[in-house]
């Protein structure tokens, strides 16, 4: 592995790692992340009582996989070797066009274009591949959404922004809608201040408008009671407690990103590959309740949507329920 030179401060008087820094937020932007920073790779030991309680409460229902790699998930080091840096960037992902107003059936907005997890990955290949270019080769692994990572918390780190009640990232003056993904890295950059800002204060508004009380405290969601949860991960049937309080949301839900005020200005992202397919502009709730098997998977598999993470008998049990709620 061929390592950084540590040439000296350059004429504006920055160092090399400060260079570094800048060029990597550069390149993000070109990539068109709508924010990246950065973090040193070390142990988040701040966190490890929060997680652990989290988990203890069984918090994380049947996602028994989130249990696992406790030690990995802390400490970004165990994931990549002689990790130094851990890069984080958001996407934003707030639609240009939504579902009609009078729609029954809702998705949540980040699931309209074609699955994230791939657009994203595709950026940040890109954006380790220029740090080569630029340091050398390198140890990275790039991660979005991916279970090992405790991503808001390093984008906190990484002084992006803050989490809040509804356990959303908020970036100031931007909102929340928005991806995050990170590229771990053996390449030493200049790290960014932490983010301190509380930018909840006193609104409870998410908490107060959470249809199954998900959000059980400040920043902590009972994943059990979530409708993302119940609508996406949870592979049986809705349980009877929830059946009706889906409020119409088959696929995710937005709920407390919706009434949040940092959202009140969100503007439409601008990324060709997350443009909202075709269902989730045109669709009527008739096209939603009749789409057979076929159907589904023409629109939804075949498409790359990230739709597919559910299959054509959930989308059904998720739609009965909207229609229980209605009753
Ligand atoms: S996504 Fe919906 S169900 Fe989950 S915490 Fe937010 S408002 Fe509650
Ligand atoms: S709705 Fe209010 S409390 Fe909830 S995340 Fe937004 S600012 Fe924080």
């Amino acid at each position: 592995m061929r390592t950084n030179n540590q040439p000296t401060n350059n004429r504006r008087g920055r160092s090399p790692r400060q260079t570094l820094s800048s060029a990597i937020k550069s390149k993000a932007a070109a990539l068109g992340f709508d924010a990246c920073g950065l973090a040193r790779a070390s142990a988040l030991e701040e966190y490890k009582p929060v997680l652990d309680q989290w988990l203890k409460q069984g918090y994380h229902g049947k996602m028994a996989y989130m249990a696992n790699h406790f030690a990995k998930r802390l400490d970004p080091r165990l994931l990549t070797e002689g990790a130094k840096t851990v890069i984080v960037v958001a996407q934003n992902h707030y639609p240009p066009v939504h579902q009609p107003a009078s729609a029954g059936y809702k998705v949540a907005r980040y699931a309209y274009g074609k699955d994230y997890h791939m657009v994203m990955k595709n950026k940040l290949q890109k954006l380790a591949a220029f740090i080569t270019d630029l340091a050398g080769e390198h140890s990275y692994r790039v991660f979005t959404d991916s279970a090992p990572v405790l991503e808001r918390s390093w984008a906190v780190e990484a002084g992006l922004g803050n989490t809040g009640k509804n356990a959303c990232l908020i970036l100031p003056r931007k909102g929340s809608f928005y991806f995050l993904g990170e590229v771990i890295t053996s390449v030493e950059a200049e790290p960014d201040t932490p983010f301190s800002k509380d930018l909840c204060g006193s609104c409870t508004r998410c908490m107060d408008a959470c249809p199954t009380s998900a959000i059980v405290a400040p920043g902590k969601i009972d994943a059990g009671k979530c409708i993302s949860y119940l609508t996406i991960e949870l592979k049986d049937r809705i349980p009877e407690p929830f059946r009706a309080k889906t409020r119409g949301w088959i696929f995710g839900c937005d709920i407390c990103q919706e009434v949040c005020p940092h959202n009140r200005h969100a503007l439409p992202h601008q990324e060709k590959d997350l443009e909202p397919l075709n269902p989730f502009t045109d669709w009527t709730d008739h096209n939603w309740r009749t789409c057979t098997k076929e159907e589904f998977s023409r629109s939804f598999k075949q498409t790359g949507s990230a739709l597919s993470r559910i299959n054509h008998e959930k989308l059904a049990d998720n739609i009965s329920c909207a229609d229980e709620g209605c009753r």
